[in-house]
Protein backbone atom coordinates (compact mmCIF):
# COMPACT_ATOMS: atom_id res chain seq x y z
CA UNK A 1 0.00 0.00 0.00
CA UNK A 2 1.59 3.58 -1.22
CA UNK A 3 2.03 6.08 2.13
CA UNK A 4 -0.24 8.23 0.22
CA UNK A 5 -2.98 6.59 -1.29
CA UNK A 6 -6.26 9.32 -1.96
CA UNK A 7 -5.99 11.50 -5.08
CA UNK A 8 -8.89 13.59 -3.89
CA UNK A 9 -9.55 16.12 -1.40
CA UNK A 10 -12.13 14.83 2.00
CA UNK A 11 -13.49 18.29 2.39
CA UNK A 12 -14.55 19.68 -1.42
CA UNK A 13 -13.24 16.75 -3.57
CA UNK A 14 -10.64 18.88 -5.05
CA UNK A 15 -7.05 17.24 -5.92
CA UNK A 16 -4.66 16.64 -3.46
CA UNK A 17 -1.20 17.60 -4.67
CA UNK A 18 2.27 16.37 -2.36
CA UNK A 19 3.28 19.92 -0.30
CA UNK A 20 5.83 20.90 2.66
CA UNK A 21 3.66 23.56 4.65
CA UNK A 22 5.88 26.22 5.48
CA UNK A 23 5.66 25.02 9.45
CA UNK A 24 6.40 22.14 8.99
CA UNK A 25 9.25 19.38 8.12
CA UNK A 26 7.42 16.91 5.42
CA UNK A 27 5.75 16.91 2.80
CA UNK A 28 1.85 16.59 3.17
CA UNK A 29 -1.20 16.07 0.78
CA UNK A 30 -2.68 19.46 0.53
CA UNK A 31 -5.87 20.48 -1.46
CA UNK A 32 -5.12 22.91 -4.34
CA UNK A 33 -8.68 24.26 -4.29
CA UNK A 34 -9.58 25.02 -0.61
CA UNK A 35 -5.97 23.75 1.10
CA UNK A 36 -7.04 21.85 2.78
CA UNK A 37 -4.10 19.50 5.02
CA UNK A 38 -5.10 15.92 4.68
CA UNK A 39 -2.90 14.30 7.53
CA UNK A 40 -2.77 10.89 7.62
CA UNK A 41 -1.45 9.01 11.23
CA UNK A 42 -1.45 5.39 11.57
CA UNK A 43 -4.97 3.83 12.32
CA UNK A 44 -5.75 3.02 16.49
CA UNK A 45 -7.01 -0.57 16.99
CA UNK A 46 -7.46 -2.18 20.41
CA UNK A 47 -8.16 -5.57 22.33
CA UNK A 48 -7.89 -7.59 24.62
CA UNK A 49 -6.24 -10.99 25.73
CA UNK A 50 -8.85 -12.41 27.29
CA UNK A 51 -7.53 -14.72 29.75
CA UNK A 52 -9.22 -17.35 32.00
CA UNK A 53 -8.10 -20.26 34.10
CA UNK A 54 -4.37 -19.48 33.01
CA UNK A 55 -5.81 -20.22 28.99
CA UNK A 56 -5.60 -17.67 26.40
CA UNK A 57 -8.74 -17.00 23.94
CA UNK A 58 -8.18 -16.58 20.44
CA UNK A 59 -9.94 -15.95 17.25
CA UNK A 60 -9.95 -17.32 14.18
CA UNK A 61 -10.25 -14.53 11.31
CA UNK A 62 -13.00 -14.52 8.94
CA UNK A 63 -12.39 -11.37 6.83
CA UNK A 64 -8.88 -10.30 5.29
CA UNK A 65 -6.28 -9.15 6.56
CA UNK A 66 -5.24 -12.49 8.12
CA UNK A 67 -8.50 -14.48 6.73
CA UNK A 68 -8.58 -18.42 8.16
CA UNK A 69 -5.63 -17.53 10.80
CA UNK A 70 -5.62 -16.66 14.34
CA UNK A 71 -5.89 -13.42 16.61
CA UNK A 72 -6.55 -12.27 19.91
CA UNK A 73 -10.00 -10.28 19.94
CA UNK A 74 -9.35 -6.63 18.06
CA UNK A 75 -10.57 -3.40 16.29
CA UNK A 76 -10.31 0.00 15.37
CA UNK A 77 -11.25 2.52 17.78
CA UNK A 78 -14.64 4.35 17.17
CA UNK A 79 -14.06 8.26 16.97
CA UNK A 80 -16.86 8.32 20.10
CA UNK A 81 -14.97 6.06 22.42
CA UNK A 82 -12.12 5.25 24.10
CA UNK A 83 -9.29 3.13 23.90
CA UNK A 84 -10.71 1.26 26.81
CA UNK A 85 -14.05 0.42 26.02
CA UNK A 86 -13.52 -0.57 22.45
CA UNK A 87 -11.27 -3.29 23.65
CA UNK A 88 -13.95 -4.44 25.63
CA UNK A 89 -16.90 -3.67 22.74
CA UNK A 90 -14.63 -5.64 20.27
CA UNK A 91 -13.88 -8.56 23.10
CA UNK A 92 -17.73 -8.87 23.32
CA UNK A 93 -18.86 -8.73 19.16
CA UNK A 94 -16.23 -11.21 18.21
CA UNK A 95 -16.21 -13.53 21.53
CA UNK A 96 -19.33 -12.58 23.11
CA UNK A 97 -17.23 -12.68 26.55
CA UNK A 98 -17.31 -9.68 28.89
CA UNK A 99 -14.18 -9.01 29.93
CA UNK A 100 -12.85 -6.75 32.50
CA UNK A 101 -9.26 -5.10 31.58
CA UNK A 102 -6.08 -5.97 34.29
CA UNK A 103 -3.48 -4.13 32.62
CA UNK A 104 -2.03 -2.16 29.90
CA UNK A 105 -0.02 -5.56 27.96
CA UNK A 106 1.71 -3.13 25.14
CA UNK A 107 1.60 -1.02 22.15
CA UNK A 108 2.47 -2.14 18.93
CA UNK A 109 3.43 -0.75 15.83
CA UNK A 110 6.04 -1.63 13.03
CA UNK A 111 7.56 0.09 9.99
CA UNK A 112 5.90 0.16 6.57
CA UNK A 113 8.34 -2.72 5.30
CA UNK A 114 7.42 -4.46 7.93
CA UNK A 115 3.89 -4.46 8.22
CA UNK A 116 1.30 -2.90 5.21
CA UNK A 117 -1.31 -2.13 7.44
CA UNK A 118 -0.56 0.73 8.80
CA UNK A 119 -1.92 0.76 12.23
CA UNK A 120 -0.92 0.97 16.49
CA UNK A 121 -1.93 -2.25 17.91
CA UNK A 122 -3.29 -1.83 22.12
CA UNK A 123 -3.02 -5.25 23.51
CA UNK A 124 -5.16 -5.09 27.28
CA UNK A 125 -4.88 -7.90 29.63
CA UNK A 126 -8.03 -9.65 30.76
CA UNK A 127 -10.01 -11.34 32.93
CA UNK A 128 -13.15 -13.15 31.25
CA UNK A 129 -16.03 -12.39 33.95
CA UNK A 130 -19.29 -12.99 32.07
CA UNK A 131 -20.73 -14.90 28.62
CA UNK A 132 -19.86 -17.88 27.13
CA UNK A 133 -16.92 -18.22 24.49
CA UNK A 134 -18.19 -18.89 20.96
CA UNK A 135 -17.06 -16.77 17.65
CA UNK A 136 -19.04 -13.21 16.41
CA UNK A 137 -19.02 -10.72 14.15
CA UNK A 138 -15.82 -11.59 11.75
CA UNK A 139 -14.87 -14.37 13.42
CA UNK A 140 -14.83 -18.14 12.37
CA UNK A 141 -13.66 -19.88 15.19
CA UNK A 142 -12.87 -19.37 19.13
CA UNK A 143 -11.13 -21.15 21.27
CA UNK A 144 -8.96 -20.90 24.95
CA UNK A 145 -5.42 -21.97 24.15
CA UNK A 146 -2.59 -22.86 26.75
CA UNK A 147 1.08 -21.46 25.93
CA UNK A 148 1.97 -24.71 24.72
CA UNK A 149 -1.13 -24.88 22.41
CA UNK A 150 -0.67 -21.64 20.59
CA UNK A 151 -1.15 -22.21 17.04
CA UNK A 152 2.48 -20.59 16.14
CA UNK A 153 2.22 -20.99 12.22
CA UNK A 154 -1.37 -19.80 12.20
CA UNK A 155 -1.04 -16.21 13.80
CA UNK A 156 -2.23 -13.65 11.63
CA UNK A 157 -0.14 -10.54 12.54
CA UNK A 158 3.14 -9.28 14.10
CA UNK A 159 1.50 -7.45 16.29
CA UNK A 160 -0.23 -11.24 17.90
CA UNK A 161 2.72 -12.81 18.25
CA UNK A 162 4.59 -10.08 19.88
CA UNK A 163 1.98 -9.48 22.26
CA UNK A 164 0.94 -13.36 22.71
CA UNK A 165 4.87 -13.43 24.21
CA UNK A 166 4.11 -10.49 26.23
CA UNK A 167 1.47 -12.60 27.82
CA UNK A 168 3.73 -15.19 28.39
CA UNK A 169 5.94 -13.04 30.40
CA UNK A 170 3.75 -10.89 31.94
CA UNK A 171 4.18 -11.05 35.99
CA UNK A 172 0.57 -12.00 36.36
CA UNK A 173 0.60 -15.06 34.09
CA UNK A 174 1.34 -17.98 36.09
CA UNK A 175 4.53 -20.48 34.84
CA UNK A 176 4.33 -22.34 31.94
CA UNK A 177 3.58 -26.46 32.54
CA UNK A 178 0.60 -29.01 33.52
CA UNK A 179 -1.83 -27.41 35.84
CA UNK A 180 -4.58 -29.23 38.28
CA UNK A 181 -7.78 -29.35 36.71
ZN1 LIG B 1 -10.37 20.78 -0.72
Amino acid sequence: MPLYEFSHCPRCGGLLELKRPPTEHRERQICRDCSFIFYQGLKVAAGTLPVRDGRLVLIRRGVEPGIGLWSFPCGYIEKDETLEAGAVRETLEETHLEVRLTALLGAYSYPPALSDSRVAVLAYLAEVVGGELSPGDDATDANYFSYEEIPWKEIAFRSTLDAIRDWRAHPATPPSGPRPA
